[in-house]
């Protein structure tokens, strides 16, 4: 039986990751544009920034490839 993640615990691991962070862990570049926050995507070649970054929400997503979605839930 496979054990089931306690919601709590999924919010609290999520809200402990700095997404900027994480990202510029992996030498990915993250620009601050006024109130958004964009990095170039891991997932495809690009030299513009279409990752977009929620910092708050604790989310990201490219808006081209649309991968990278948070999946913890
Ligand atoms: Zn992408």
């Amino acid at each position: 039986m496979t054990p089931t993640p306690d919601r709590q615990e999924i919010d609290d691991l999520k809200a402990s990751i700095d997404l900027v962070a994480l990202f510029e862990s992996y030498d990915v570049p993250v620009t601050k544009v006024d109130r958004s926050i964009k990095a170039l995507c891991p997932f495809h070649t690009e030299t513009t920034p279409s990752m977009g970054i929620n910092r708050k929400k604790g989310v990201y997503q490219c808006c081209v490839c649309l991968d990278g979605q948070c999946r913890l839930g």
